[in-house]
C-alpha cells in the first residue's frame, strides 16, 4: 500500500546540483550564487530548498514577492533574500525591510515606494536597481534609467546594493538578443557608475545563461530551474544536473474492459480490443495538465499510454494484458533513466520527464513543476 499521490523530493540530487552550479559550470568562485525559491521553490518547497541551499553554502535566494522572502524568514532563514515583483502599496513591503530583504526598483514610482517603507521602518532600504535591456517586462527603460539612478543615488533612505537585468532567450545559447541585451546592460552599467553608483553585485544571467554564456555572468547568477534538474531549454547542456523530483502515485484499481469500451469524459477514447485499465488517482486538480496530448506514465516496468481525457482527480491508464492491479506504483514523472537518477530517491526507470510532459503540453518544464498542486504531498528524501 502506497500514498496516492506523492512528490519525492531527492535532497540528495539537490545537493548535487548545487554543487555542481557552484563550480566551473556557471563560473569560478568569483561569481556568486542566487539560487531562486518562488512559487514554492518550483512546486519543490521553498523551504525546504533555501536550508538545503544555505547548508551548500549558497548567498543568496531570489524569490519573485515579498510574501515569498517573508516566508523564508519565518522558516529562519537569516542570508541575503532579493525580492523584486511588487505592486503599489505592498504591505509587505514594510515588514521585508523590517525583515532584512533586498528589494528591486525598476522605476520612480518603485524606488518612492521603497523609501518610504524604509523610513517608516528606520532603515536604510538595500536596492538592486532594475533596468529593461529589452525583455519589455519589469525594470526601467534606458532612456529613463538616468533619471533613476540619480533619484536613488540622491535618496538618504536607499542604498543602491544592485544593478540587474533579465534575459529574454536565456533558454538559447547563441540568442543575438542575448548579445543585444548584454550590450545594452554595458551602458546601464557605465551610466550607474558614471553617477557614483559601486554595486556589490551586478547580475543578468538565469539558469540557461548561467550555464551556456560566460559573458552573462558577471558578479552573480540567478539559477532557478537548473537547481531543480530540469533544463531550461534543449539546447542547453545539463551536465551532471539531476532531476530533484519524482512524482508518484498508487494504482487505486483495475478492471478488464470489453473491445470498445468508452473511458472518461465524452468518451474520447474507445478500447481497441479487450484490455486492463488502470484508475491513477490523480488528475488536473493536482497539477497534471488536463490538454497533455500522447502522455504516458511507468507502472511495472512499462510506459503506458493515459487514455480518455485527464480528470480532476484521475486518470485511465492502458495497461493491456499486463498483470497490473490496485496498490501497484506509478511513477508519472521522475529521472528518466538510471544514470540521470538521485542516490537517494527511486533511481530512473525508463520513466518519463519533467521536459516529456512538456513536450506532451506544449508547455516548458517550469509549469509542469511549478503547477503541481497542494494537494500533492511533498515528501523529502536524504541521500
Ligand atoms: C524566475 C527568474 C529567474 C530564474 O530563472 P531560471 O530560468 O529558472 O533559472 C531569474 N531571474 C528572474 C528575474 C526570474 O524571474
Amino acid at each position: 500500500m502506497g500514498a496516492r499521490a506523492e512528490a519525492v523530493i531527492d535532497l540528495a540530487a539537490l545537493r548535487s546540483n548545487l554543487a555542481y552550479l557552484s563550480g566551473p559550470a556557471c563560473g569560478g568562485p568569483e561569481v556568486a550564487r542566487m539560487v531562486i525559491v518562488k512559487a514554492d521553490g518550483y512546486g519543490h518547497g521553498a523551504v525546504e530548498v533555501a536550508r538545503v541551499s544555505r547548508e551548500a553554502g549558497i548567498p543568496w535566494l531570489g524569490v519573485a514577492l515579498p510574501s515569498e522572502a517573508l516566508l523564508l524568514r519565518t522558516a529562519g532563514d537569516t542570508g541575503r533574500i532579493l525580492a523584486w515583483l511588487y505592486a503599489p502599496g505592498d504591505p509587505d513591503l514594510v515588514a521585508c525591510l523590517a525583515a532584512d530583504v533586498d528589494l528591486s526598483v525598476g522605476s520612480l514610482g518603485m524606488l518612492r515606494d521603497v523609501a518610504a517603507a524604509a523610513a517608516e521602518t528606520g532603515r536604510v532600504a538595500r536596492v538592486h536597481l532594475k533596468v529593461d535591456t529589452g525583455l519589455g517586462r519589469g525594470g526601467c527603460a534606458p532612456d529613463a534609467w538616468p533619471e533613476l539612478v540619480a533619484a536613488a543615488v540622491a535618496s538618504p533612505d536607499v542604498e543602491v546594493v544592485g544593478v540587474w537585468s533579465h534575459l529574454a532567450s536565456a533558454d538559447i545559447p547563441d540568442a543575438p538578443e542575448t548579445d543585444e541585451q548584454i550590450a545594452a546592460f554595458e551602458q546601464a552599467l557605465a551610466v550607474a557608475e558614471r553617477a557614483g553608483v559601486r554595486p556589490e553585485v551586478r547580475h543578468l544571467a538565469s539558469s540557461g545563461a548561467a550555464l551556456s554564456r560566460p559573458d552573462s555572468r558577471y558578479d552573480l547568477v540567478r539559477l532557478g530551474i537548473a537547481t531543480y534538474g530540469v533544463p531550461p531549454g534543449p539546447a542547453i547542456d545539463m551536465g551532471a544536473l539531476r532531476p530533484v523530483m519524482t512524482l508518484r502515485a498508487t494504482v487505486a484499481a483495475t478492471k478488464r474492459v470489453p473491445t470498445g469500451h468508452g473511458v472518461s469524459y465524452n468518451l474520447t477514447w474507445r478500447a481497441p480490443r479487450e484490455t486492463t485499465l488502470a484508475l491513477v488517482p490523480l488528475g488536473y486538480g493536482d497539477g497534471l495538465p488536463r490538454t497533455a496530448r500522447g502522455a504516458h506514465v511507468l507502472i511495472g516496468g512499462e510506459r503506458r499510454p493515459i487514455v480518455g481525457r485527464i480528470a480532476m482527480d484521475q486518470v485511465v491508464v492502458d495497461v493491456g494484458d499486463a498483470p497490473v492491479s490496485a496498490g501497484d506504483e506509478v511513477i508519472v514523472w521522475g529521472p528518466g533513466q538510471p544514470d540521470r537518477g538521485g542516490s537517494a530517491g527511486p533511481p530512473g526507470q525508463g520513466e518519463p520527464t519533467v521536459s516529456d510532459w512538456a513536450a506532451w503540453d506544449d508547455t516548458i518544464g517550469y509549469e509542469i513543476v511549478t503547477r503541481l498542486g497542494s494537494r500533492v504531498p511533498r515528501r523529502y528524501v536524504e541521500g
